[in-house]
């Protein structure tokens, strides 16, 4: 039988060359066939003694391939019609996600070499991460329209096991997370989740969601997911009592709650305020989070969206950066959202002399590259001022012990500042104040250098996985908290 592997290759090869797309030209139903014969046979190959198939593979760096290549186009060569088609489209799983397990994954110990052949057989059948993108999508839609017999609950299970695997290979040159993938996730997750049968794997695809929201450097997948779904989704899986911990998946909802893009893209599927049980005090040491989480961080958000955020508070509460007067009533921010002025003269006047220096306009809010939005600074610096609001006597002791403690070396040269922690929105904010030495462009409101009694503002925020430091525009006196 080991003797016949070779040849196999090499007959598969001729019915569906690795390096070269199906011949068009047959019927669809006879291609279906010959692949349906492929797959099978590769799936009785992964299915041999493991000593055996690591040297053939390395011998046959063309069977990786073929596979790979199978398992990038199946919805291309199968008829969604016909009856082997869930067969095959397992067979074909299973195959490309045994040779993952074999060459790459870490548990197994892969050599290095193992591993490269995996990944460089890939680049060649996949090329880019769009490509890949795109073939997800096809594949998760074609899955979805199977239904006589529908997919058996493994093969959605390796479906989104190995999509997960492949996006996260750092060789394939990155691209943004179309909207288009997180769609038919979610919506593919729903349709397990209806079925008795493949109810587990909804939440397997709910892990690659979590996965695929990770890759991102901004919260635009969390967009898409809210509008496609994602929260009902998560309710309904935990209602079907899965015991599966989805906990990443929450924090990286809850996360995103705190961004104007996000909150309207949720605003839009939940307007009113929902409905959860209390959680009492000693909830906060749990591990698990659960979409009571999510529903908990939205109401809150909900009431801060609604409330100060849309009447725009903050254009009568900041100041214009301008020294001389007179000045309108309310302020605009600059686009580096780090500034406030009253009036296109103002702002020309000061800019022109001060601001230009540290302006980071081009490189978007807070200098983030277009990560947050304008809209996202201002609703983040809302928060704080009202979380600060909320603390003053907690603040102020602490800045008045902070004081005593370093009397004499908060000179001139240092500031304080009140760092508050948003990134793990799922838990209360935290805050703690540090000593800092300001000095650069990314400080707030125009500051260069630090000024004897003014307490800085900073937040952390999470965006994907990504954790972001920035200075707020917002200071305070220590006079305003001390004496
Ligand atoms: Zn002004
Ligand atoms: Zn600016």
């Amino acid at each position: 039988m080991h003797a016949l592997w070779p040849n196999i290759v090499k007959w598969s090869a001729v019915l569906h060359p690795a390096r070269g797309r199906l011949q068009r030209t047959s019927a669809q139903r006879s291609i279906g066939h010959d692949v349906t014969g492929i797959a099978q046979t590769y799936l009785t190959i992964m299915g041999s003694d493991a000593s055996l198939i690591k040297p053939f593979l390395h011998a046959h760096p063309d069977a990786v391939l073929q596979v790979l290549e199978l398992w990038l186009h199946f919805p291309r060569y199968l008829p969604a019609a016909a009856l082997e088609t869930c067969g095959c489209a397992y067979a074909i799983g299973v195959t490309a996600l045994a040779m993952y397990d074999v060459l790459v994954y870490p548990a197994n110990r892969p050599t290095p070499q193992d591993r490269a052949l995996f990944v460089n057989q890939l680049c060649i059948a996949v090329g880019s991460k769009k490509t890949l993108y795109r073939a997800a999508v096809e594949q998760t839609d074609f899955l979805t329209t199977l239904r006589i017999p529908p997919l058996r609950p493994m093969a959605w299970d390796n479906h989104f096991g190995f999509i997960g695997f492949v996006v996260d290979v750092p060789e394939l040159e990155g691209q943004n997370i179309p909207g288009k993938l997180i769609r038919s996730v979610v919506s593919a997750a729903r349709h397990c989740l209806n079925s008795r049968e493949t109810q587990y794997s909804a939440a397997l695809g709910l892990k690659l969601l979590a996965t695929l929201c990770m890759k991102a450097k901004d919260n635009r997948p969390l967009v898409h997911a809210f509008k496609a779904g994602v929260f009902d989704l998560l309710r309904d899986a935990e209602s079907a009592r899965l015991d599966f911990d989805l906990s990443e998946l929450v924090r990286l909802l809850c996360a995103g709650l705190l961004q104007i893009k996000v909150i309207r893209a949720f605003h839009r599927r939940h307007p009113g305020e929902i409905a959860v049980s209390h959680l009492g005090t000693q909830e906060l040491t749990r591990q698990v989070f659960t979409w009571t989480d999510v529903a908990h961080t939205w109401n809150s958000s909900r009431q801060r969206y609604l409330g100060s955020h849309r009447r725009r508070e903050w254009r009568q509460t900041d100041h214009c950066a301008n020294a001389q007067g007179p000045h309108n009533r309310l302020v605009r921010v600059c686009p580096c959202a780090s500034i406030f002025y009253c009036s296109g003269s103002c702002q020309r006047l000061h800019w022109a002399a001060v601001h230009w220096e540290s302006c980071m306009a081009t490189q978007g809010a807070w200098a983030m590259r277009g990560a947050i939005s304008l809209a996202d600074a201002m609703f983040v610096q809302d928060l704080v001022r009202s979380y600060i609001a909320d603390r003053h006597a907690t603040i102020a002791a602490q800045i008045s012990a902070q004081m005593s403690r370093k009397r004499g070396l908060l000179a001139d040269a240092t500031n304080l500042s009140i760092h508050v922690d948003f990134s793990d929105a799922v838990l209360t904010p935290r805050h703690e104040i540090r000593v800092r030495y300001p000095y650069g462009i990314n400080l707030p409101l125009g500051l260069k250098y630090p000024i004897p009694g003014i307490v800085l503002v900073e937040v952390s925020l999470r965006l994907g996985t990504t954790l972001r430091e920035c200075y707020v525009p917002l200071a305070f006196h220590v006079k305003d908290f001390v004496g």
